[in-house]
Formats: C-alpha cells, sequence, structure tokens
C-alpha cells in the first residue's frame, strides 16, 4: 500500500510539473511558431529567383508579373549559334572599342561577380550609337553555345547609351593560360554576397581582355536573368579568351552554376560582321 501511495504521489507531482512545464512553454511554441510563419511569408515576399529547383529559369516567369519576359518574351537570350546558319552582312561595320585603364570594384550580388567602373571612360561604338559601358560579370558555364557547345565561362561587358537601351559584349572563356589581367580582381573576388563593393587596387585597362580577332556575332535579345527585358543589341565574339583552371575553379565555388540555358531564336537571325 505504502509502494502504491507513493507511487501516486509521484505520479501527481510528475503530472503537475509537466502540465506547468507544458503551460509555460506553450505560449513559447506558439511565438516560435508565428515567427517561422512570418519568415516564411517575408521569403515568399522576398523570394527571389536563382539558377535551379523552383525558382529556377523555367520559373522566372512566375515569380514576378515584372519578369514575364522571361517566360512569353519571342527575342530572348542565350541562344544557341549554329554557324551553317550565322549570315555575313558587309553592311555591318567593325566594332568601334574604346576601352582605358579605369578604376572598378567589384560586389558579389547573389548571382554572380560584378565589376562596376568608376567612371564613364569606357565605350563601344555599335552600329554609329555610342554605349558607355556599366558593368562587367561573370557566367559559368558560358550561356551562349556555339554549335551546340557551352564554353567554360561566359564575360558579359554590360553597355548602355543615352537613352539606356543596351549593348551586351559577350566573350567566351575556356580553360588555358591564366589571364593575368583578371588575376589582381581574382585575388579579392569576394565569396559572399556582398553590401559594400570591394574596391580593386590596381586599374584594369579591359582592351588587354579582348582577343585579338575582334570579329563577332550580332543578334538582337534580351537579358539572361530577370526581367529579361527584351531590345538588348547583343555583340559576341568569336574567338574566346582564357582563363586557367584555378581562376574558373574559383568562380565555381562560389558560383557553381549561373547560367540561362539557350532560348529559341524564333523569327530571329543571328548575323557576322565581315
Ligand atoms: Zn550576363
Amino acid at each position: 500500500m505504502q509502494a502504491k501511495k507513493i507511487f501516486y504521489s509521484f505520479f501527481i507531482i510528475f503530472l503537475v510539473l509537466s502540465l506547468t512545464a507544458c503551460s509555460s512553454t506553450l505560449p513559447d511554441v506558439a511565438k516560435k511558431d508565428v515567427t517561422k510563419e512570418e519568415q516564411k511569408s517575408n521569403e515568399v515576399h522576398t523570394a527571389h529567383w536563382s539558377y535551379e529547383g523552383e525558382t529556377g529559369p523555367e520559373h522566372w516567369g512566375d515569380i514576378n508579373p515584372d519578369y514575364a519576359a522571361c517566360t512569353n518574351g519571342k527575342e530572348q537570350s542565350p541562344v544557341n549559334i549554329e554557324m551553317s546558319k550565322v549570315i555575313e552582312d558587309e553592311k555591318i561595320k567593325d566594332l568601334d572599342i574604346n576601352y582605358k585603364p579605369t578604376g572598378f570594384s567589384l560586389s558579389n550580388n547573389g548571382h554572380t561577380i560584378q565589376a562596376n567602373p568608376q567612371t564613364l571612360d569606357n565605350s563601344i561604338v555599335v552600329d554609329n550609337n555610342e554605349y558607355k559601358l556599366a558593368q562587367f560579370h561573370f557566367h559559368t558555364p558560358s550561356e551562349h553555345q556555339f554549335n551546340g557547345q557551352n564554353f567554360d565561362m561566359e564575360l558579359h561587358l554590360v553597355h548602355k547609351d543615352a537613352n539606356n537601351q543596351l549593348a551586351v559584349l559577350g566573350l567566351m572563356i575556356k580553360e588555358g593560360a591564366s589571364n593575368p589581367y583578371l588575376e589582381k580582381a581574382w585575388n579579392v573576388i569576394p565569396t559572399e554576397e556582398t553590401t559594400e563593393d570591394v574596391k580593386l587596387a590596381e586599374s584594369i585597362d579591359l582592351m588587354n581582355l579582348l582577343p585579338k580577332d575582334k570579329d563577332s556575332f550580332r543578334y538582337n535579345g534580351s537579358l539572361t536573368t530577370p526581367p529579361c527585358s527584351e531590345a538588348v543589341k547583343w555583340i559576341v565574339l568569336e574567338e574566346p579568351i582564357e582563363m586557367s583552371k584555378e581562376q574558373i575553379d574559383k568562380f565555381r565555388k562560389i558560383f557553381p552554376d549561373n547560367h540561362r540555358p539557350v532560348q529559341s531564336l524564333n523569327e530571329r537571325e543571328v548575323k557576322e560582321d565581315d
């Protein structure tokens, strides 16, 4: 009998304790749940695009009405450039590139590494229209394809004219010799998303980055990231430049894959200057 009594006393004490414990922890649990819900809804509100899964390229158009062109656009980039279908056009003027040594700062915007010039001294002239360099950034693997083949990386030099129309100069990058002109930037490449740019100690002369042969493919396309806005003049240089395996790997450690797949050409033609 005594043992039973003791057992019941302990049982009641345990019950009271656990109930108290429950009631005292309940509000906390509820609070935590609310916080989690808030976090969840915040995540949905700030839901951003990415290169994989539910926020990947196939879904960009659904993420935000402003990104509709990503799904509905008929002149999207990048594209596969099929050499046999490229039209040689003698009327296309040689590309006029005016780059000079310039100070840059680097940012990691969560999608790529971007270099922002400190002056507007760099420009290109396309179809008699001057476009000033706004920024340059990188993708891996390349976004454009030549005959269905991707390169290891692609460099995009984004230019704007006086009316904010865009012209992007695309450079294919293949694994090869170390690129000395990007080494200084690569040494301080921001591995985490930045809130403040990392200023480069030395200037970069982008002229040095360009291949010898400036022959280019031309077509009308879009931004390759949301909002995928069209009316972008694309100039894709035919000759690739090189970066070392180490340099490419360093970028891929931060962004293993930040390329949009090729889009349908639809009615468009890719032309070539000659
Ligand atoms: Zn790009």
